[in-house]
């Protein structure tokens, strides 16, 4: 396994707009990465130049401290998982599994052994004497990630929206089954994707995308709690967080007059600037009894099952909450809140507090 560092890298597919603008990052040693952001944002050229397809425009890349840029991708020691799973369909899954370990020329008794740790790990064990032709789309993607696995000498193993053309039900198992393996073998993995909840369940770390930027990386948890400016905060989370431009109060910042962050938190702020809240769906709770509350009025609800996503205005503005199904709804006219501690502030589209 190896530490991955992109130093100064950046790349022009021949246009002056720059498809990944120079950046420098580090993806640490046996960690999952996640890259995540809307289609076109720079994702798979960032995985490209990593796996060696794509040779930068701009900077180095370094796997485990040495120079790579000009290295093949085959002599670069990375597995990889690609939408679309790569299977030999003559072959069974033993032999599919098999087939990395044969190249290197290893000896029968320790291919077999290897291939059956793989096997346990994927749950591959009672497929292993059928023909690869047989298996259903998410059991070849399991194959595919197995013979990256297999090897002993795989440097990064990078994935690119292996999820993307497996049945929907499936996808919940293959997704469980690639986290454990990934947990077990702890290899350096980075893991495209343009679906936060892949992302969220897959990566130690999640760097977020935007045009050809890396807008923030942080962990599931930061990026959800701490969403650096607005379109990270929109971007993750379903539906994404709520904005509302505050109104400046004597020492605090209130909500339809009602006072919803006070104190050091908005000393930070310029008299001047214009402060938008930002206010997750999840946090936003109906007031009870005497609580003193927000009014809004109730203008529809959606049932999502497990539970309903209600939109309330509050004057001009609209903002959606999360309710469980036990939440009994009031009547039209509510109150709502929500704890100073889970509203952000916005000042120029960027996090302030
Ligand atoms: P997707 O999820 O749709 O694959 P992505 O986030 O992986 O998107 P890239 O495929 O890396 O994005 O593309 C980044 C930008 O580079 C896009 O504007 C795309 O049109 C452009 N691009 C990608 N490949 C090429 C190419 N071979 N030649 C010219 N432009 C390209």
């Amino acid at each position: 396994m190896a530490a991955i560092h992109l130093d100064q890298i950046g790349h022009s597919y021949g246009t002056a707009v720059y498809a990944l603008e120079k950046t420098d990052l580090h993806f640490d040693d046996g960690k999952t990465f996640a890259l995540l952001g809307p289609s076109g944002c720079g994702k798979t050229t960032m995985l490209n130049i990593i796996s060696g397809l794509l040779t930068p425009s701009d900077g180095r890349v370094l796997l485990g401290g040495t120079d790579v840029t000009r290295v093949k991708t085959a002599e670069r020691n990375i597995a990889q998982v690609f939408q679309f799973p790569v299977v030999y369909q003559s072959k069974t899954v033993f032999e599919n599994l098999a087939f990395p370990l044969h190249c290197r020329g290893w000896d029968k008794p320790r291919i077999t052994r290897r291939v059956g740790e793989i096997a346990e790990l994927l749950g591959l064990c009672s497929r292993l004497d059928q023909s690869a032709r047989r298996l259903t789309a998410d059991e070849k993607q399991l194959i595919s990630l197995g013979r990256g696995l297999v090897r002993d000498d795989v440097a990064a193993l990078l994935m690119d929206e292996p999820l993307t053309v497996i049945d929907p039900h499936m996808k919940f198992d293959l997704r469980r089954r690639i986290k454990q393996a990934n947990d077990q073998t702890r290899h350096t993995v980075v893991y495209v994707t343009h679906d936060q909840n892949e992302a969220m369940t897959f990566a130690d770390e999640i760097l977020v995308m935007n045009a050809g930027r890396v807008v923030q990386r942080g962990t599931p948890q930061e990026l959800f709690e701490r969403p650096r400016d607005l379109y990270v905060a929109n971007f993750i989370g379903s539906p994404g967080m709520n904005f509302v431009q505050a109104e400046r109060g004597d020492g605090d910042l209130r909500l339809a007059g009602v006072p919803v962050v006070a104190g050091s938190r908005c000393e930070v702020i310029a008299p001047r600037d214009e402060v938008v809240l930002g206010i997750r769906p999840e946090h936003i709770v109906f007031a009870k009894g005497e609580e003193r509350g927000i009014p809004a009025s109730i203008v529809s609800v959606e049932d999502h099952g497990s539970l309903r996503v209600v939109d309330v205005t509050v004057g001009s503005n609209r903002l959606r909450m999360k309710v469980g199904r036990d939440v009994a709804l009031p009547s039209e006219q509510v109150r709502i809140r929500a704890a100073a501690a889970r509203i952000r502030l916005y000042v120029g589209g960027l996090m302030v507090s």
